[in-house]
């Protein structure tokens, strides 16, 4: 019986989420409980704004007129404020009981409640009646319980309007994946897919190899036509993206792979499929978010492949539809050809039911300045009409809106303009404070794609450029040489910048296809990083060499090490590095030794700094790992998310320890994690003495805007008071009103 009360259950909970509207899932999830615990009655409270009890929908009761309970009023609201169930058999003897007319509740009289609760608080009630006077017993209660806390996370991402007043509009949350407001109409996309062809043998291999080499070069020809597509100026800054299908393309791995399935037997397209399959799974083994988003370069990538054959096929070229209003395109992945059938100036914004912010939609997106939502889920019931707003700052969709929501997301829409206009002229702009102190601004990447997007936005260097990337692109460890194409290009665009380039940093959450690290209980605290390396001296001979040989310029090469926390490991590679130019130079290439520096992400290093003050020439906080050290909160993980803050009285104390450490030494000092394009962290760090930042590109301007805007005076009155406050939220909010206070509230939309 138990059993098979958990297997409903479970099904209940597992349908739910393939239902696609949220009425949907309300009515299905009373209409499920009814039945399996035979109830008359199983209702959903949600608890909105006004501390309303809102009736979502009812099996048993009369919900088509809306059912409202008062604040704290009925059983209702003594289960939300005792945060407790409430079993009883006569609910009308309950001094506690709250009639309300017209749902028709006064026929029933047994009556079980149970709190629904997320990250802590109350979000709603789930109810049950039945006509007889007979409390439920204790096992259905347990399992009411239990249901409830399942139930819980998906009834919190219900917004109560959605489901009461706006019927017809559909609110979505997904991932912010590019910045920004857009209202359009709907372009569906739904493309047939690579993924839907079939496995066919084919007859002769040999012509089916010269058509395969044909799609190859046709294929080529078509990307660097929709690069023209897309518009000169454009193009110029999302060139990148192309030159990452272009590589794929061209990538002997790609190529040989289809050839060997061919020979087995297999005609072109099922060759195709299988090898773009074989190489997308690879990336989605992988656990770190952003190499894991690379798979889907690898599907773009066959679809783009795929269309070009059916259109050589069928003789058909595609042609440009014109357009006159603004659109969005939605499917479940937004192609580099569905971007380019629109014309950039009505490309109103990109909903995709896959993928992450660290998709290539998404990078192309931000590129081409234009709002993106990811991984949204299939939205189903959308037809080409359909009105859309699109917030890419936030992640939220509304299909449909009603006029009043349209009006504010208008005047929203024209005020991110003319700031974003504010922006763009910033960007040959030094970012220097009004009182003439110069902080220089660098990006993070590691991507080929990632590369213009940040010189675009005026970044001054790369300041952590992480190499374990075009690790994964690879079948196996690249060679010296294999590896010095990659880092040359990177040097050849940022000639004359420094470029603070990162030895391989795998384990943990990222991992090669090629060398998983399996087996660890604890993978944050186990074989990563230096860890790695160290002990696998000959990859990280060779990287060494490669990064060296890959510039002439070593002035700017500055080698970062990753997750270092003992002397030895520094001394270590002291050693290699050293072995490393005295080998070359036996070879023939004059280089200067380049700098070497190390990243204070663990929290061991920060006591150490003093005994390796003489041995390094530079310091950078890599505040993301060294945050997750500090808290003990694993920086992937939602469930502890929302406990995360990066100005934790604990994260600003340490890091201010190292900013004066680094003074008191005059050891030049950086900050490259995700604190340097957090606003309210900027200030605090700026007011340690902070005077070099690294982020991702698309924050830039945005930090640069900050910094112009403010002294640095005013930055060390805040980090002052910051000092002394012990809660992280109150620190925060300070920073608000101190950025309020100095007219920037446009930062923190
Ligand atoms: C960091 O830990 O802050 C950092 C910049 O490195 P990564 O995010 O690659 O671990
Ligand atoms: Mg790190």
């Amino acid at each position: 019986m138990i059993k098979n009360i958990i297997l409903e259950l479970t099904r209940i909970v597992q349908d739910v989420s393939l239902i696609e509207t949220t009425r949907g899932q309300v009515k299905y999830i009373v209409d499920s409980i009814s039945q399996v615990i035979h109830v008359d009655v199983c209702s959903l409270y949600r608890l909105n704004e006004e501390g309303e009890m809102v009736l979502l929908d009812s099996h048993g009761l009369d919900s088509s007129q809306p059912l409202v309970i008062p604040p704290g009023k009925g059983l209702v609201g003594l289960i939300a404020r005792s945060r407790h169930p409430l079993n009883i058999d006569n609910a009308a003897e309950h001094p506690d009981y709250y009639f309300v007319a017209q749902s028709g509740e006064e026929n029933f009289k047994s009556f079980c409640g149970v709190p629904l609760v997320s990250f802590g608080k109350v979000i709603g009630v789930l109810v049950i009646q039945r006509y007889a006077a007979r409390k439920l017993d204790d096992e259905h209660e347990a399992f009411l319980v239990t249901l409830a806390s399942q139930l819980a996370l998906l009834v919190g991402s219900i917004n109560v309007l959605t489901v009461t007043s706006e019927i017809n509009s559909i609110h979505v949350n997904g991932v912010a994946g590019s910045p920004g407001i857009g209202i359009g109409q709907a372009r569906l996309c739904t493309n047939i897919r690579l993924n839907s062809v079939a496995e066919h043998l084919c007859e002769d291999k040999d012509i089916e190899i010269r058509q395969w080499h044909e799609l190859l070069n046709l294929t080529r020809a078509d990307i660097t036509h929709e690069q023209k597509l897309l518009g000169d100026d454009v193009s110029q800054n999302i060139s990148a993206i192309f030159d990452v299908y272009l590589t794929l393309l061209n990538d002997q791995s790609l190529m040989k792979k289809v050839e060997q399935e061919i020979r087995a037997g297999f005609c072109m397209m099922s060759a195709l499929r299988i090898s773009i399959h074989y190489f997308s799974e690879r990336f989605m083994q992988i656990e770190d978010p952003y190499l894991k988003a690379r798979h889907e370069d690898m599907l773009h990538l066959g679809d783009k492949l795929f269309d070009v054959w059916q259109r050589k096929e069928s003789q058909h070229q595609v042609a440009v539809e014109p357009l006159d209003n603004p659109v969005v395109l939605i499917g479940t992945n937004i192609s580099v050809s569905d971007i380019c059938s629109v014309p950039v100036e009505l490309l109103a914004g990109i909903v995709c039911f896959d993928g992450s912010s660290l998709s290539h939609t998404a990078i192309l997106a931000n590129a081409l300045g234009i709002p993106a939502v990811m991984g949204t889920g299939v939205l189903k019931g959308i037809v080409s009409e359909d009105r859309i707003i699109i917030d890419g700052n936030s992640g939220k969709v509304i299909v449909r809106p009603v006029e009043s929501i349209v009006d504010e997301y208008h005047k929203l829409l024209s005020d991110a303009l003319h700031f974003g206009h504010q922006l763009e002229q910033l960007c040959d702009l030094p970012a220097m404070t009004k009182d003439n102190v110069r902080i220089r601004l660098l990006t993070n990447t590691g991507l080929q794609a990632d590369l213009m997007p940040g010189l675009k936005n005026g970044a001054e260097g790369i300041g952590l450029y992480r190499t374990e990337i075009p690790f994964m692109v690879r079948e196996s460890f690249p060679t010296e040489d294999e590896q010095i194409e990659d880092y040359r290009k990177v040097f050849e665009a940022y000639r004359g910048s420094p470029v603070y380039m990162r030895t391989l940093d795998i384990g943990g959450d990222k991992q090669l296809p090629y060398y998983p690290i399996s087996g660890e209980e604890n993978p944050a605290l186990g074989w990563r990083g230096i860890r790695f390396t160290l002990d696998n001296i000959q990859l990280m001979m060779t990287q060494v060499r490669a990064m060296i040989r890959s510039t002439e310029d070593s002035e700017k090469l500055h080698i970062l090490l990753p997750m270092v926390s003992a002397t030895s490991e520094l001394d270590s590679f002291i050693n290699l590095l050293d072995d490393a130019c005295l080998q070359l130079k036996q070879e023939g290439f004059i280089r200067k030794r380049p700098k070497l520096g190390v990243m204070i992400e663990v929290p061991a290093a920060i006591s150490q700094i003093p005994f390796w003050k003489d041995k390094i020439d530079f310091l950078s906080i890599g505040s993301n790992d060294l945050s997750q050290y500090l808290l003990a909160l694993d920086r992937n993980n939602s469930r502890v998310a929302n406990r995360f803050s990066s100005v934790h009285p604990a994260i600003i104390h340490e890091i201010y320890r190292v900013v004066r450490m680094a003074k008191q030494y005059q050891v030049p000092i950086s900050l490259c994690g995700e604190m340097a394009a957090n606003p309210v962290s900027v200030l605090l760090l700026l007011g340690m003495g902070i005077r070099q930042l690294s982020m991702s590109s698309a924050k830039l301007l945005r930090i640069k805007y900050l910094i112009r805007s403010l002294t640095i005076d005013q930055t060390e009155q805040f980090l002052k008071y910051a000092l002394t406050m012990d809660d992280a939220d109150d620190i925060y909010n300070e920073g608000v009103l101190t950025l309020e206070r100095l007219g920037m509230s446009e930062l923190l939309k």
